[in-house]
Order: structure tokens, then sequence, then C-alpha cells
């Protein structure tokens, strides 16, 4: 995988040899597999966010991934304001999307997206005036809502993982009747390489991640949580644990300093690592009694209470060899990545490729004048050099990808299997139990693409599995 080839062209020469000791060994309080590739933090990792300059245009998409696709409110002509409602969600899972900016809507039609498909989209040319739409107002008496008129109140205001998935946060906090969780865990770890939007979050608005945290102990009735941080984050967890002792109000928060440990940021590591839980495969965090969210999407609801604001800004990264000026930017969700780019002194050098998200499970995009997201959490930008393919070469059997695979599976065999087009055999051998983290490409010496195959082989096993659902097939 190209990502991940270009996160391991980047390690000092001089660590190799450490970082293969961490991947061999199960680090304490942590979980088995897994690496620690260089951080690449330090050039924003200091930074204040600073605030996105005015776009020329917003482009809101229309199709949301997860949560599926909206359907326009606005017509082409229309004026709106910051925070006015502009798109309704067609599906039961979908959250509904705001206008970031107050103008004019001058298109509604296909646009291209980071994922190079062409999508509906609303364009919105800002007016300058950022004036605020007066359905805008806190939310009063928090304290009084039960815990369903919480949960629709996240889901009104657009609020979806500000981690990357985009998965709608009001679905994750929707439990079953039969669940019993006892444990909020707030997602700070931010293992990516390069990122630091979450942790500029932690550092600078401490308060409200305690206070988004405490809101959403409050919807899903549970008097414990706990904010996981790595622990190259100390100002963080320090910025949070006076936050905590400050706030009045609310059940027991705590904050977790765990290892360093890359994917320690997906949910089910961070689970073990924090609480010692283990989800089982095929299953979800709340049959462990748990329910996670991520720092930013604490940030998001605390907005949407306190402030009345739907989720229409977010905070990125802007950073890598490519960019002149790494910044962490609080942009306008659909802002072209070219303007936040320009906003960093454009680009450094030759850029070879522009990624949103981070080096390790970031997609690359096609061009710059993209669309971010509402799970835009980075824009990382490589030079040339950095970015070049690198021919796989056969597999030499060193048992690396599976030493390293936090996951516990066998990533030599499943491309071997997705290869074949034996996907019985890769589905029998959990392909979906992989949660794409790239760590086995990145150890591969032989630059197999295995996690594109792997992710392949979930694409065709799920378009199986609907095929025999309509079929009718047991
Ligand atoms: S198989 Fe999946 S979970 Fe395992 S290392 Fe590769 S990408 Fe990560
Ligand atoms: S790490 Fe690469 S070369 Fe080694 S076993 Fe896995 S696929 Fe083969």
């Amino acid at each position: 995988m190209l990502y991940c080839q270009a996160a391991r062209r980047v390690r000092p020469v001089s660590s190799l040899g450490v970082a293969y000791k961490g991947v061999r060994c199960m680090p304490r309080g942590s979980f088995r597999g897994g690496i620690h590739p260089p951080e690449n933090k330090s050039s924003t990792s200091g930074l204040p966010i600073v605030a996105a300059q005015q776009p020329s245009k917003v482009v809101v998409l229309l199709n949301m991934g997860t949560s599926g696709a909206l359907s326009s409110m606005v017509a082409r002509g229309d004026s709106v304001l910051r925070g006015q409602k502009i798109a309704d969600p067609v599906g039961r899972m979908g959250v509904p999307s705001y206008s970031p900016v107050s103008g004019k809507v001058t298109a509604i039609g296909a646009a291209r997206t980071g994922l190079g498909t062409l999508d509906q989209a609303i364009t919105i040319e800002p007016d300058g005036q950022d004036t605020l739409d007066e359905s805008c107002v806190p939310v009063e008496n928090v304290d009084k809502l039960s815990q369903a008129e919480i949960v629709s109140i996240i889901r009104e205001a657009g609020i979806v993982g500000m981690g990357g998935a985009q998965f709608p946060t009001h679905v994750k906090l929707t439990l079953p009747q039969d669940a019993r969780v006892d444990t909020l865990l707030i997602n700070g770890a931010e293992c990516e390489p390069y990122l630091t939007a979450d942790h500029r979050l932690m550092v600078e608005r401490p308060r409200d991640v305690v206070r988004g945290t405490q809101i959403l102990m409050k919807a899903i009735g549970v008097d414990r949580a706990v904010i996981g941080v790595e622990d190259n984050k100390p100002d963080a967890v320090e910025a949070l644990r006076r936050a905590i002792a400050e706030a009045t109000a609310g059940g027991a928060v705590e904050v977790a300093a765990v290892r360093t440990h890359y994917p320690q940021g997906s949910e089910k590591h961070l689970i073990k690592s924090v609480l010692g839980r283990e989800v089982p495969p095929g299953r979800l965090p709340f049959h462990v009694g748990v329910v996670v969210n991520n720092v930013g999407t604490a940030v998001a609801v605390a907005d949407r209470f306190d402030r009345g604001l739907p989720l229409i800004e977010r905070v990125v990264t802007v950073t890598g060899s490519g960019v002149a000026k790494p910044s962490n930017i609080m942009m306008k969700i659909g802002t072209p990545a070219i303007e936040l780019i320009e906003q960093c002194g454009g680009f450094a050098g030759d850029p070879g490729k522009i990624i949103f998200g981070g080096p390790m499970m970031g997609a690359a995009v096609p061009a710059a004048d993209v669309p971010t997201t509402k799970g835009t959490s980075g824009i990382l930008v490589l030079d040339r050099a950095e970015s070049r393919s690198v021919e796989p070469m056969p597999c030499i059997r060193c048992g690396r990808c599976v030493e390293s695979c936090p996951m516990r599976l066998e990533p030599a065999l499943l491309h071997q299997w997705c290869e074949a087009k034996l996907w019985n055999e890769a589905e029998a051998y959990h392909a979906l139990d992989c949660i794409e983290c790239g760590v086995c490409s990145y150890e591969c010496p032989s630059r197999r693409n295995l996690v594109q195959a792997i992710k392949y082989a979930k694409a065709e096993i799920g378009a199986r599995r609907r095929a025999a659902r309509e079929r009718g097939d047991k």
C-alpha cells in the first residue's frame, strides 16, 4: 500500500532496529502486535489552532458514506445563513448538513470527491459576513433532558465520528435494550503519524472535551468515562486533568495515558489498553460494556449544547514535506483542500501526493481542489520523492506481517486468497476482522500491498453477503 510505503520511507534508518524490536514484544498496558512508526508530529504539535481564512466556496457533499445520502433543502440562487440546515438525510442512519458560511447557493450538482467519485453536492459562495442562523441557540437545562432527547439533539446537529470514519454518533449512542454499558471511552489517542488536530483540541479546549464527555455520558446513562491519550502528549493529559478537577457536574471522568503504539486509536485496541477488556471478533464495543467516541466528537457535542452550533467546522492538520508552513486550522467543512494548503504557504518543492488523513489509514485524493468533509482530520502532502510507488516483490515468508498484525490475522495468506479470488477462504480466515490499519503493508519487506488486497476481499465478501440476503439464502 502506497501510504504505508510512504510512512516507511520517512522512518530514520537509525530507528529500524528499535521499531522491529517494538513489534516483537507485547507492550505492557497495550496490545499484541502493532508498530511504532516515526511520529512526524513535531512540526505541528506545538502550534496553536488558527482560524481558516474565508474560503472562495464551500462544497457540502450530499453523500456521507456510512450515513448515506442527503436530499437538498435549498435551490440554486438561494441565500443561506451560517448554521442553516441545507440538507436532510434520506435514510434512518443519516444526519442533516448545515451551511458552514452565510452566502449564496451557486450550484447543486455533481462534484468530484476525495474518493475520486462524482457525488451530488451543494456549492455555496460566502458573503464574508458569517451571519449566524437564528436556529443556532444553546440548549438549556441539559440536566432535565432524557437520554433520547440528548441523542436526538446530537443527531439533528449533524454530528458524526470526527476520527475519520464519519460514523453517525447517534447510532453509536442508541444501544440495544439488553446492552449493559458502564463506561464511555473518549478516544484521544491520535496514533496516526503526522496528525495533531486532536492533540491541539485537548490542549486548547480541554473544558469542552470534558463538557462534551459529560453530555455523552448522560446520553448513554453511565457515570464513568475515561479519556484515553497516548503518552506522547503529556501536555494534553495535564490539561485534561486540570479541566476535570475544575468541572463541577457529571459523573467520574478520568484520563488514562496509554503507551504510544500504533494502532492504539483503534476502538478495540484502546478498550484493551485502557480497560483491559477484549472485544471478541465480530462483536462491537457495547458487547463489553463500552461506547467509544472521539475527542473531536466530544467538542462538537459541547459546541452544539453550549454555543448552539451544529457541526459546520472542524480542526484539520495540514502537514507533510510538501507543505511550506504546516499548521492546525479550524476550517469550514467543505473548504477545498487547496485553499487550506495555500493558507499554509502553498506547496513546498514538488508535491507528489495529497492524502486525506494520515499515512497509515488515509486515502490519496485525486486532485488538490476536492472538498474537505466532516471526517477530514488531516491533509498530508508528500513530495514526489517520498510518494514514489515501489514495485512489490515476491513473499519471502518471513512472517513479519503475521507477527505485527494487531488483529492476529494472517495477512500473507489473506492476500493469497484474494489474488486467487477465493472469497470463502478469505472469509473463513477472518478478513472481515481486519481494521485496515496498514501495519502489515508497512512491515512487509517485500512491499506487498497486503492491506489493499484485504480491503478488496472485504468489499467482495460484503457484496456476496448482500446478494445472498436479497436472494433469501440462509
Ligand atoms: S491484516 Fe488488517 S488488521 Fe492486520 S495488520 Fe493488516 S491491515 Fe492491520
Ligand atoms: S511480511 Fe511480506 S514477505 Fe513477509 S510473510 Fe508477510 S507478505 Fe510475505
